[in-house]
């Protein structure tokens, strides 16, 4: 039952399936199964530091300088990064991306800035 979401209203693990909704035993609440946005996966909403959510594909721009593990390089603010992928977060790298020059490097959400 591991696949199952928290409950978005209490939080429980307990929820469970039940037809097509989901149901939280110990608040009662019920949602339905299909109500997660389109391409997000187990539930997984990654926004970026203005709050927009960001999904495989998206150009982000970096807000903040940030060092890159492994390197002595810097990724400079304002430097766009294309065509990210939204990974499950390894010590608050949730973003994958290959960046000209750097390879192939995770980021944070939270210092980036989606390109519209
Ligand atoms: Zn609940």
């Amino acid at each position: 039952m591991e696949d199952l979401p928290c409950c978005p209203k209490c939080g429980s693990k307990y929820t469970y399936e039940s037809e097509g909704l989901y149901i939280c035993p110990d608040c009662a609440h019920e949602w339905p199964i299909d109500s997660m946005p389109e391409g997000v996966e187990d539930g997984v909403i990654v926004k970026d530091a203005h709050g927009n959510i960001l999904k495989d594909g998206d150009s982000v721009t970096v807000i903040k300088d940030l060092k890159v593990k492994g390197t002595s390089s810097v990724l400079k603010v304002g430097i766009k990064v294309k065509n990210i992928r939204i990974v499950e977060e390894v010590n608050g790298h949730n973003i994958d991306a290959k960046v000209k020059g750097f390879g192939e490097i995770m980021l944070k959400s939270e210092f980036v800035k989606k390109c519209t």
